[in-house]
């Protein structure tokens, strides 16, 4: 490897290629050569910069018309020679941009970490061995395989190909897939047309191939431009943006009182410094600052719980639309069941042979009549060529590890290793003497795959796939002592569908000679493409356990579960009946349809079928797109589960497409929203459930943070209405807003969920973010805020108290009156005597966190200096306790009223506890 970092591979022969890359076509690289190669050019990773550096980040922090006024306080006071006053403003200025930039990294960073969480995979030849490695150790000269459904790890120079597309649209902008071949190039070609190359990054849409690492990381072409591809994530949302929209509209408000309230100062006679103060204090205290950065942290906290039950997001706003789901469409294989797949059932020549034996192990017998078969299996030449086909039309390969066994690829293929193997058949000495010369791979629309290989100086096709789809190709059977009948292709479906009468995943095998060295894509309308039928393979694959429980908890939270499978329509049916999809006496949904069914409906009939039925079968990918935008046309939000590359288009259409972390593909798990790490149905449940919970923690955060500004607004204005003194300073309203947001307000993001919260219906999502009764309770606790405020102010001046203490009292207040109602919005609905009180503990930990910090502002000296406090006294404390106890429970009130006046919401509830 003299000169590896030349980029002018596409000019030059394959042999060339190889021979420059010290590498072998067939072997690949030994481990020794990857070794070296790993030290030398480093992992193949891209060092991308971070987009933005922490000081410009945190410069934006200050991009606030909220900071902008706080600066103009700054210098106003400072020119006032108010200095202490200016420095405190200016000091929480700082405190709470540095708050905010470390809210907003760490929110980043929760999203960030979960890419790593997917780190992918690439199939390699290294040391004569197929086998899968992480990307990141790709090294020059490795040999990948690559198959439809794959991302391209790294640049490469095609070996060989075949119908090989790749989708290069994320480096060329053409959307178009590039079709593959390995011939080499004119020294002009520019790179869009190097179809002799393959570039990291860039989705295999189709086809296999076969190819050499020439770059890896920062050197590919990717590499070269990574600078330009930011690496921040966005932490915008739906949500987001509306409360931003609010959050501004609200800000002109507040201003406009502001203005209004300077005007009336000055019409009153007072000073102007006076007056421009109290505008001020008005803009400072009734605008909440936490709230943006409270719901991007709640949304990160809900990101980090669905990621610890196994649903990893990969787009933000996929957090709150999960909340509202209302449909989900799931995939049948590996979803709903295991993925476990052992073959129980062989069907050959009219003979049914039993399987002994579970999962992927190869111990087990294959038994006629209850006894094991006499003599090998050689003997009866059917059920030998069945199994045989099985064997060597087969990409996967079984692997034994501290003995257990386990399958590298499909688990459908890996169970017809296992059923071989128990036949006592060896795979290496048969795929060794049988050697592939060429395959049409798996596709989920064409239903078959089929494998040519080299026998006795000709050459043999073998085919496997659904019943339905080889039967059409086959028109002679084989018997059990190899001679060929005409095939009766009646009696074979009958068969087949018995089968799959009992949930059992269906494969059929046939197999013809031919004098062809290439397979062509077989024409069933054709004599000599016809093929020889061999017989059935059917395997059970169990539902997941807890998959029965999950599908009942979305019906009972007003979510249709739909199962939309490429399989047999009746192991379709029997598997959802195991499940619960299908229950007895719903006659309306006990309907399945097949995708051919569905082909021929008319838009109105599929938008009905989308909605009543239930189990779909024998769907092609797109159709999958079809009920997606069905059921969108009737106001659902669908999440919807796909693995295949063709299942892209689906995924991004859903309101949240979801792939795969096990199964799937890269082009999947590209256009998804969110994840399965254990491609397990039951994650999503668990993920709607966390999204509800989101949604819930924060509209409690809203009703809790709203009533503090609003209250803190009103008894500002009324003192300047009133033209009386200001019960709350600017300085003090600062300090109130940021620390009951960070101490208080934040907490509730950490609530547990709700007891009912898969009892009820999904959100809507037009549905404003507060209702009435929300409002209604932001309305009379600001007004309890105000009472309790503005009046023990004037009652304590009455008596005679300074003006420090009467302010220390309202600020005092305040912080008191948050602190009791933010148990009480630990639910807006169920009483707090019945919430654990340390279901959250977070909530005490930032109770005492208040309360130790309104301590110091009351009473050390330099508080006192800073914020214009002053201590009080333990009366003038029991005073707000116990006004604080009141509000708790009036609010309390309030919600048992409305218990009372809507008891259905409650036994919905107490349903699903129970
Ligand atoms: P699903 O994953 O929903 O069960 P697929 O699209 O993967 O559906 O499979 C559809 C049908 O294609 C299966 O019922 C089976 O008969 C056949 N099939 C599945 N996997 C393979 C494979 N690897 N090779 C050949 N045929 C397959
Ligand atoms: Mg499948």
């Amino acid at each position: 490897m003299d000169q590896p970092m030349q980029d002018d591979w596409y000019q030059r022969p394959c042999s060339e290629v190889l021979e420059t890359l010290e590498t072998q076509e067939h072997d690949g690289l030994t481990d020794e050569q990857v070794r070296e190669r790993l030290a030398t050019y480093g992992p193949n990773t891209l060092a991308t910069a971070k987009a933005m550096s922490w000081f410009k980040r945190l410069l934006l922090q200050f991009h606030n018309p909220l900071i902008y006024i706080l600066l103009i306080a700054t210098v106003v006071t400072l020119v006032l020679g108010e200095y202490v006053d200016s420095g405190v403003i200016f000091a929480v200025i700082l405190i709470n941009a540095i708050i905010g930039y470390v809210q907003e990294s760490k929110a980043e960073d929760a999203i960030q970490s979960l890419k790593h969480m997917l780190s992918s995979t690439a199939t390699v030849m290294r040391q004569g061995q197929r086998m899968e490695v992480p990307a990141a150790e790709l090294v020059p000269g490795d040999i990948v395989l690559l198959a439809s459904g794959d991302k391209v790890p790294a640049d490469m120079r095609m070996v060989s190909a075949r119908d090989l597309q790749i989708d290069e649209s994320t480096l060329t902008g053409e959307s178009v897939a590039v079709e593959k071949q390995s011939k080499p190039l004119d020294s002009n070609t520019v790179l869009a047309d190097r179809s002799n190359m393959a570039f990291a990054g860039t989705l295999v849409t189709y086809g296999t191939g076969r190819a050499v690492v020439t770059a890896t990381g920062n050197r590919t072409e990717t590499g070269k431009i990574a600078d330009m591809i930011s690496e921040a994530v966005s932490l915008e949302t739906p949500l987001t943006r509306k409360i931003n929209a609010f959050s501004r509209v609200l800000l002109w408000v507040i201003l406009v009182l502001a203005g209004v309230t300077f005007g009336v100062g000055l019409l009153y006679g007072q000073s102007w410094v006076d007056t421009f103060m109290a505008a001020v204090a008005l803009a400072v205290a009734a605008i909440p600052e936490g709230l943006p950065a409270v719901v991007t942290i709640t949304l990160a906290i809900g990101v980090r719980r669905m990621a610890l039950r196994n649903a990893i997001i990969r787009k933000l706003p996929a957090v709150e639309t999960l909340g509202s789901t209302t449909v989900i469409c799931s995939d049948k294989t590996g979803t709903l069941t295991e993925n476990q797949m052992t073959v129980q059932r062989i069907l050959v020549d009219d003979t049914t042979f039993e399987l002994s034996g579970a999962g992927y192990e190869p111990q087990g017998q294959i038994l006629q009549d209850g006894e094991p078969l006499a003599g090998p299996v050689a003997g009866h030449e059917a059920l030998y060529q069945c199994l045989l086909a099985g064997l060597l039309s087969n990409d996967s390969e079984l692997v034994e590890q501290e003995g257990r066994w386990t399958v590298q690829g499909d688990p459908t293929e890996g169970a017809l290793i296992t059923s071989a193997l128990k036949a006592g058949m060896e795979r290496h000495p048969l795929r060794r003497e049988l050697k592939r010369v060429d395959a049409i791979p798996f596709e989920s629309d064409r239903q078959y795959m089929a494998t040519l290989h080299r026998h006795e100086g000709g050459y043999r096709v073998y085919m496997k796939g659904s019943a339905e789809r080889v039967i059409a190709h086959c028109d002679r059977i084989m018997t059990a002592d190899g001679e060929l009948r005409p095939l009766d292709s009646k009696r074979l479906h009958e068969q087949a569908d018995q089968l799959a009468a009992q949930g059992l995943r269906v494969l059929a095998f046939a197999m013809r000679e031919s004098d062809l060295d290439h397979l062509q894509v077989p024409d069933p309308e054709r004599a000599e493409d016809r093929l020889i039928f061999l017989g059935l393979q059917a395997m059970i694959d169990p539902p997941r356990e807890a998959v029965v429980h999950s599908v009942e908890t979305c019906r009972q939270a007003g979510i249709r579960v739909k199962m939309i499978t490429g399989d047999h329509a009746l192991t379709a049916r029997a598997i959802a009946e195991r499940i619960g999809i299908l229950r007895d006496g719903e006659q309306a949904s006990q309907q399945v349809l097949t995708g051919r069914e569905l082909g021929n409906m008319t838009p109105t009939e599929l938008a009905r079928a989308s909605e009543a039925v239930s189990v779909f079968a024998r769907v092609a990918p797109e159709q999958k797109l079809q009920l997606v935008e069905a059921l969108q046309a009737q106001g659902h939000v669908v999440a919807m589960t796909g693995d295949g590359v063709n299942d892209a288009p689906a995924l991004k259409r859903a309101n949240i497409g979801v792939a795969m972390g096990i199964n799937g593909t890269e082009v999947s798990r590209d256009a998804s929203d969110m994840v399965l790490a254990d491609d397990n149905f039951s994650s999503i449940e668990a993920a709607v459930e966390e999204g509800r919970n989101v949604f819930d923690n924060l509209l409690k955060f809203i009703t809790w943070i709203l009533p503090t500004n609003l209250g803190q607004g009103l008894v500002i204005m009324v003192a300047v209405l009133l033209g009386v003194t200001l019960p709350v300073l600017p300085v003090q309203a600062l300090w109130l807003n940021m620390t009951t947001a960070v101490f208080l307000g934040l907490m509730l993001a950490f609530e547990p969920r709700e007891p009912g919260i898969m009892g009820r219906a999904p959100r809507q999502t037009n549905m404003p973010i507060l209702n009435g009764e929300t409002i209604g309770r932001i309305f009379s606790v600001s007004a309890l805020l105000l009472l309790g405020a503005f009046g023990l102010f004037q009652w304590s001046l009455m008596q005679g108290a300074s003006i420090e203490e009467a302010r220390t009292l309202a600020v005092s207040l305040f912080v008191v009156v948050q602190s009791f109602f933010l148990l009480n919005c630990r639910s807006l609905t169920r009483s707090v005597f019945q919430t654990h009180p340390f279901s959250n503990h977070w909530i005490w930990w930032g109770i005492t966190g208040m309360a130790v910090a309104q301590l110091l502002f009351v009473y050390t000296p330099f508080m006192n200096l800073l914020f214009q406090s002053a201590p009080l006294s333990l009366s003038q404390w029991g005073l707000i306790l116990a006004y604080g106890v009141v509000v708790l429970l009036l609010v309390e009130l309030e919600k048992a009223v409305w218990r009372w006046r809507h008891p259905e919401k409650k036994t919905v509830a107490a349903k699903t506890r129970a």
